[in-house]
């Protein structure tokens, strides 16, 4: 089961469910997870939906559990969220994207920018700032290519708080995008107040987009407010092409999906960075 997960890297092992059993060993598991070379990160492309070159990646992590397989970061960031550990796998997280994307440079490939998804527990981390500005200085990675994603459920939590940690973060130069937009509670206000670079749709505007008349009306109208806005916009979930031309319809910038490519082991994203666009 561990060699297909390593092969089969687009779905996560059989075996993972939700009993008790499977969660108490996940829990007892995780604390040694990272010392163990548990965790392994996978990139997918984002991409200009006219060209399909490469504009950016994001990390995506993932477990290789010694016997339970592959395990999706649905199933293990929320329990890495309740004991606290979330906050030393995110930092590990961070410190190698930004090793990985100063190689890529250090190597001659087009810079992009490489996106990482940011928790709850690790945005409210009092010394978030400190740390990214210690990882960005270690790696000599330029702050411009690191995009950080936060979900609109975080960023309205409390607004005083995340405009100040994001005025921080966008004052040294890290660009900051409103993750699985359209699903929590935004509020436009907030959106004009927090300074932010890219919005990304929500897949589940996406999926019925090419026959969904309202779903297309929807989403046009985020990127005709992103763009008022002067903010990038990014769709996720593009799995078909008459996805994809409904959203060129619309004029979206950059799109990510399996139709583009899967979240993919570094070897394999290496290669398509070289490529510079997706074939
Ligand atoms: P997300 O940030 O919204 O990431 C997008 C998810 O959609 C990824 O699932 C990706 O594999 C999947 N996806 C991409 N394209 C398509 C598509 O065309 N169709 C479909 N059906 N799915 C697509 P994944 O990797 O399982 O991650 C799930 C969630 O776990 C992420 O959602 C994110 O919220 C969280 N996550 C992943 N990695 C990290 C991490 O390093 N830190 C934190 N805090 N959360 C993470
Ligand atoms: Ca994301
Ligand atoms: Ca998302
Ligand atoms: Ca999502």
């Amino acid at each position: 089961a561990k060699a297909q997960g390593r092969n089969n890297f687009q779905t996560y092992s059989h075996k993972m469910n939700s009993d008790s059993f499977t969660l108490l060993a996940l829990r007892s598991s995780m604390h040694t997870a990272i010392e163990n070379h548990e965790f392994v990160i996978h990139f997918q492309p984002k991409v200009n939906a006219e060209t399909s070159e490469i504009t950016g990646v994001e990390a995506l992590i993932r477990w290789q559990h010694p016997e339970l397989g592959l395990i999706s970061p649905s199933q293990f960031i929320p329990l890495a969220e309740d004991n606290g550990l979330i906050v030393t796998i995110g930092e590990w997280l961070l410190r190698n994207v930004c090793k990985q994307s100063q190689a890529w440079q250090d190597a001659g490939l087009k810079p992009v920018t490489v996106g990482v998804n940011l928790s709850a527990r690790q945005f409210l981390q009092p010394n978030l700032v400190m740390t990214i500005a210690n990882i960005l200085a270690e790696t000599g990675l330029a702050p411009q290519w690191l995009e950080l994603e936060i979900t609109e459920s975080l960023a309205m939590n409390d607004l005083d708080y995340t405009s100040s940690v994001l005025e921080k973060l966008y004052e040294m130069g890290v660009q900051i995008a409103i993750d699985d937009f359209g699903t929590g509670h935004s509020s436009l206000s907030a959106l004009k107040k927090f300074p932010i670079h890219t919005l990304k749709i929500d897949r589940s505007f996406i999926q019925e987009i090419a026959s969904n008349p309202h779903d297309k009306a929807i989403v046009g109208a985020i990127v005709s407010l992103a763009k008022g806005l002067n903010l990038n916009v990014v769709v996720e979930g593009v799995e078909t092409i008459d996805q994809l031309n409904c959203l060129r319809s619309l004029e979206c910038d950059q799109v990510q999906g399996f139709f583009f490519s899967p979240p993919m082991p570094v070897e394999l994203i290496t290669e398509m960075l070289a490529l510079d666009t997706i074939p």
